[in-house]
């Protein structure tokens, strides 16, 4: 049973039934269960076609599944979207949504409009369970990891708000994901990874891998599994250039070192000119913004096809971090624009509406210090699982 499932009532038994969520399945889950409605394959290729090409949400709609098919999966499936809190609008045309979700805890999603294209920034989960000291969604501990459901209906949600419909349309708006909204989604990775197949799937929304860009503090086995298993294009929080900075700002790095993480990024399958590697670089006001970081940086990275996003730190209530001064950032960029990275400077967008890089914090309750503790200790289990596949 999947968290995005229902109750609903059966109206001939008057018993309780769970309908399941239909956007956590796969082609070939939702062929099982279908064959256990007693239904035949093709109905589920004419589903898929209903929910991910069309994106109808009634099943009174899919016209060729005859009547008593649609009414039987009304009974058992849903199509919901997660719910909207609230809808911000940026006067840079960046839209902000707060979601709710079925146990009432929230998160964030962001659409970012640009000429050439419109990406849709998503979240893998709620909270973060790493602590990156300039990162505001690192301040909010874990509540839980989104489902695939939860996943995919961020995409279905913003597609319905943007009026997308039907999937691949030529004047689409939304043309591109990135995986950078809260969370750290190589800590989510299953739902994470079964969520983007369904993405990219031929006969529904059909959105190419090199439309993805998956964000990573750099949990080192999960990359190699990503390029395997998805192909997606790579982003690195990387922000400081020596173990001992990294150490402090993106503490998983004691665990996965810069060695470690350069090694599996020159390591990525997929790395062309064509499709780089994107590393993100915070610039923060005397902390890693010096013409020493700078060449270091270019130093570490050489060799491997590369861009680099410089993004002025976002500053959020409580943090005692400054964002670095225009022309130390203008110096730092000509360095790397010297070492033959065009246009590294990230502008930043909808910070009016605390909708930019690491500004994204919902105000989801906290759980009670026991539903915490537990979690806690599953996560230090996931950890030390994790140290064990890493040897
Ligand atoms: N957890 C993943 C995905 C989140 S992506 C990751 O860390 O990569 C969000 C991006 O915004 C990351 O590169 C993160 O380092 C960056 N970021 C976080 N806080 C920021 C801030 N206050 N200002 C600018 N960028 C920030
Ligand atoms: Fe988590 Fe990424 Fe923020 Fe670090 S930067 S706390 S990994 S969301």
């Amino acid at each position: 049973m999947e968290t995005g499932d229902i109750m609903a009532t059966n109206m001939e038994t008057g018993e309780a039934q769970q309908r399941r969520s239909l956007l956590g399945l796969d082609r070939a889950a939702l062929d099982s269960a279908l064959a256990e409605l007693g239904l035949p394959k093709f109905r589920g290729s004419q589903l898929w076609r209903w929910v991910w090409r069309h994106g109808i949400t009634d099943f009174s709609d899919m016209t060729d599944l005859g009547k008593d098919a649609r009414s039987l999966l009304a009974t058992q499936f849903h199509v919901d979207r997660p719910a909207v809190s609230r809808r911000q609008n940026s006067i840079d045309g960046t839209i902000k949504w707060l979601i709710r979700l079925e146990d009432n805890q929230e998160a964030e999603m962001v659409y970012i409009p640009d000429e050439d294209r419109g990406t849709l920034c998503i979240s893998s989960q709620i909270g973060c369970t790493l602590t990156c000291s300039f990162c505001h969604t690192g301040t909010q501990r874990l509540v839980r990891n989104l489902t695939i459901a939860e996943i995919t209906g961020q995409i279905l949600l913003a597609m319905d708000e943007l009026g997308d419909w039907p999937a691949g349309k030529i004047d689409r708006r939304l043309t591109n994901i990135v995986l950078m909204g809260m969370g750290e989604p190589l800590y989510n990775y299953d739902n994470v990874r079964d969520a983007m197949k369904i993405i990219m799937s031929g006969e529904g929304i059909g959105l190419s891998k090199r439309r993805i860009t998956l964000s990573t503090s750099g949990i080192v086995p999960e990359i190699e599994k990503t390029g395997a298993d998805l192909g997606v294009n790579l982003a690195i929080s990387l922000h400081a250039v020596h173990d001992a900075l990294r150490d402090e700002l993106v503490p998983i790095n004691r665990k996965y070192n810069l060695e470690s993480l350069i090694q599996a990024v020159r390591d990525y399958p997929i790395l062309s000119n064509a499709r780089r590697v994107t590393w993100e670089y915070v610039m923060i006001k005397g902390v890693n913004d010096s013409e020493a970081d700078a060449r270091a940086l270019v130093k570490l990275i050489s060799g491997i096809p590369s861009k680099i996003n410089l993004i002025p730190f976002n500053p959020w209530p409580g943090t005692d971090y400054v964002c670095s001064d225009d022309a130390q950032i203008d110096k730092f960029a000509k360095i790397v624009m010297r070492a033959g990275y065009a246009s590294p400077v990230r502008t930043p967008r909808g910070r009016d509406i605390l909708a930019a890089c690491g500004q994204l914090k919902s105000d989801s309750v906290r759980l009670r210090a026991s539903q915490q503790a537990a979690l806690d200790a599953k996560a230090a289990a996931a950890e030390t699982a994790d140290a064990h596949l890493s040897t």
